[in-house]
């Protein structure tokens, strides 16, 4: 018999009850993308899922679908463990657009936010708590919060977890679930100590890879540009004239963000900064800004930008080349979400070739590594395309010239 081709899924096919179907439509999410076409079915049958995808490839839905079906028709309650607080404010957010329907109560326990909203939201038995470990630890202490009543648990993001140093955390809110429960753990990389957590505390969980574990989006256009610590920021300003979309700058520490964020506004851009030497709603206010076009540039650190979700960024810039390559990753996964094409720019500082290489291993690429252009003495008054005076390059690619954009 004529066997069909294999055709992308839909919604209705997933096992999606249909008043949340509507829910989606109106919402205007028509095709599932291939995390949530694999994660949904088997999460909606109450089994453990370790999804390894990055972030922008559609995976809160991918969890939050499951996990509201679940709690609506078998009762029970929910929680989210994420590193940041701006990845919980995202996550609720999108939880509450799906969920606010049918009725669902949701609760942010984040660090930074007063504890006395916090507790008047927990007191309205939320069916799902969002939270960050430490924060959510401190309720767990003073009895606020019980995780005896968890029957569904997303642990997102659970690399950058371990990064951050949240190990201890994590371990603590795992003994802490009742022993029937289903875990969803969300990965971009998958390093041995997350193999070790979901086997020591998921049932025979099912593995998602959508990405390779360490890949980078395929629509990301990489670049990267050999260029002296001094010079970083006359090429960041041939670069800002040259792209004329929204641009996410990564710096390394709080003080550079702070620093390249004052340089930037100085060359006349609309800039804000991301960082934990910012309060809660500076942070809050950077972000809704960079996302209403307010501001064109966002000066991040990587922990603060963790789960920035923005559609539609041109262009990543890593003024400092990440020290972890598993940073690389997640950085310029903020650009070409969701389908769209990105572009991403590394600096490389002449001693950090050693990095370059690790990043390739990742990645499994090799990438061209681009003497700087040249540059102009001051400020450029009009656009300026530089021509790059050498191409080194590593591995078996050929040099790209540096295009004119516009
Ligand atoms: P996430 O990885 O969950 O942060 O999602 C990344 C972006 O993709 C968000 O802006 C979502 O709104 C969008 N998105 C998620 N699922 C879909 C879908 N099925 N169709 C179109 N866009 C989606």
């Amino acid at each position: 018999m004529h066997q069909p081709p294999e055709q992308t899924k839909h919604f209705e096919d997933l096992g999606i009850a249909r008043n949340f179907l509507e829910i989606l439509k109106r919402l205007h999410f028509t095709t599932p993308t291939p995390i949530q076409e694999k994660a949904i079915p088997i999460a909606i049958a109450g089994k453990d899922v370790i999804g390894v995808a990055q972030t922008g490839t559609g995976k809160t839905l991918a969890f939050g679908i499951p996990m509201i079906q679940r709690i609506a028709i078998h009762k029970g309650k929910g929680l989210v463990v994420l590193p940041t607080r701006e990845l919980a404010l995202q996550v609720e957010e999108v939880l509450h657009k799906i969920g606010s329907a049918l009725g669902l109560r949701s609760a942010v326990l984040i660090g930074g936010a007063p504890m006395g909203k916090q507790l008047q939201d927990v007191r309205k038995d939320p069916h799902i708590i969002v939270a960050t470990p430490g924060r959510l630890l401190d309720h767990m202490e003073q009895r606020t919060v019980s995780l005896r009543i968890m029957t569904i648990v997303v642990l997102d993001e659970a690399d950058r977890m371990l990064d951050m140093g949240f190990a201890p955390q994590i371990k603590k809110i795992l003994a802490a679930l009742p022993r029937e429960r289903q875990i969803m753990l969300f990965s971009a990389t998958m390093p041995q100590d997350i193999v070790r957590l979901a086997t020591q505390h998921m049932k025979l969980p099912l593995q998602i890879e959508i990405a390779r574990s360490g890949t980078v989006a395929e629509q990301v256009d990489q670049e990267f540009f050999m260029v002296a610590k001094e010079d970083k920021l006359r090429l960041l300003d041939t670069l800002l004239s040259q792209y004329r979309g929204t641009i996410l700058i990564f710096s390394r520490t709080k003080h550079g963000a702070k620093k390249i964020c004052r340089s930037v506004a100085g060359m006349g851009h609309q800039a804000a900064e991301i960082h934990s030497n910012r309060s809660l709603n500076q942070r809050k206010e950077a972000l809704s800004g960079f996302k209403s076009g307010k501001y064109r540039l966002l000066v991040a650190t990587d922990i603060a930008a963790r789960g920035i979700d923005v559609t539609g960024i041109e262009l990543v810039i890593n003024f400092d080349i990440p020290d972890d390559p598993g940073d690389y990753v997640h950085r310029v996964g903020r650009t070409g979400r969701a389908g769209q094409v990105g572009k991403a720019i590394t600096f490389v500082a002449p001693d950090q070739r050693g990095k370059v290489r690790d990043i390739e291993r990742l990645v499994r690429k090799n990438v061209t590594l681009s003497q700087t252009p040249e540059l102009p003495a001051h400020r450029p008054s009009a656009v300026h395309s530089p021509a790059p005076r050498h191409a080194r390059h590593y591995g078996a690619h050929s040099p790209r010239q540096h295009r004119r954009r516009r």
